[in-house]
């Protein structure tokens, strides 16, 4: 005798999560929560890594904006800002 998990008898042929569906574990409704949960946590992911994205372009256009507006004794700092947000653009890539 085999045992749902909330520790009613399972019936033969039927999935332990899903005790009312006639289907061996996993069946179709777990792998549909499975397929679910791994676009969720792909989505996320992606969300993460286009957010890191825009980050580091947002300081290299601010470090660029800086630059320009940079008068000759700022300029050489905001040259420098400017070159450490264009090496973090450029280095992962
Ligand atoms: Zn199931």
């Amino acid at each position: 005798m085999s045992w749902d998990i909330y520790g009613e008898k399972l019936r033969p042929g039927h999935c332990e999560v899903h005790p009312s569906v006639h289907e061996e574990y996993p069946c179709s409704v777990c792998l549909k929560e499975t397929q679910r949960r791994q676009e969720k946590s792909e989505h996320h992911f992606l969300k993460r890594e286009l957010e890191a994205e825009r980050d580091k372009n947002r300081r290299l256009v601010e470090a660029g904006n800086a630059l320009t507006k940079a008068d000759v004794w700022g300029r050489a700092a905001a040259y420098e800002g400017w070159k450490k947000a264009l090496a973090e653009n450029g280095g992962d890539r």
